[in-house]
């Protein structure tokens, strides 16, 4: 059996990671979402332990001292972190597991697991990013400046990754990244074991 492909998925605030990440899971339900932890308030509408694990800064320094995290980052002034637990296991298992994490924490996760496929988010213009971020609606004026003024240091680092998608219309971002999904899984890399038994 194969073992199952780590998918880490990147880009500025806004550019639609959470969207096109809603939309894959929907729609492949054998890809599992890793819920990471963070010390940001929840939003109107998210669910702890669905959306985020939403801990205190002093559970989280905890969680860092124990090991608990894969990686760990500040991003804009709140912490977030991947639970190490269970990764490992899943993919052993064959089972495809969902990263959706800043730049940061995707380069660390890239020097533990350099067969996964990192994929960066862009938006199709500057302006529009900018009119996702104000139009979401769930950050505060100064969150939304940090944010945007984060996004043209961020996009620098997009050509550290493997792939990039363009999310213009919304479906058929979904569509190449389910592409890039199946070439990932074809790579003969990928299949030795497979090769070898027949
Ligand atoms: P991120 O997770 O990258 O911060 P979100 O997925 O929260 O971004 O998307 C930011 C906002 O842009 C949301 O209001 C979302 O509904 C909207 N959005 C996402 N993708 C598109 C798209 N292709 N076209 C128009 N609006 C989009
Ligand atoms: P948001 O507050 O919009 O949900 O997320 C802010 C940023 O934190 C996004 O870039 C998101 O990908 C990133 N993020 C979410 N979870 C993690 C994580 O576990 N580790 C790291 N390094 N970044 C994360």
């Amino acid at each position: 059996m194969s073992k199952g492909l780590l998918i880490v998925v990147s880009g500025p605030s806004g550019a639609g990671k959470g969207t096109i990440c809603k939309k894959l899971l929907k729609k492949n339900k054998d890809i599992q979402l890793s819920i990471s932890a963070t010390t940001r308030s929840p939003r109107t509408g998210e669910v702890d332990g669905v959306n985020y694990y939403f801990e205190d800064k002093e559970k989280f320094k905890a969680m860092i001292g124990n090991n608990e995290f894969l990686e760990y980052a500040e991003v804009y002034g709140n912490y977030y972190g991947t639970p190490r637990k269970n990764i490992e296991e899943k993919l052993e298992k064959g089972i495809d597991v969902l990263l959706e994490i800043d730049i940061q924490g995707a380069l660390n996760v890239k020097n533990i697991y350099s067969d996964g496929v990192f994929i960066f988010v862009l938006p199709p213009s500057m302006e529009e990013l900018k009119k996702r971020i104000i139009g979401r609606g769930t950050e505060t004026q100064e969150a939304i400046k940090k944010r945007f003024n984060s996004a043209y240091k961020e996009l620098d680092y997009a050509f550290k990754y493997d792939y990039g998608v363009i999310n213009d219309e919304v479906d058929e971002a979904v569509k190449k990244v389910e592409a890039i999904i199946i070439a990932e899984k074809c790579k003969v890399s990928r299949k030795v074991d497979i090769i070898k038994q027949l």
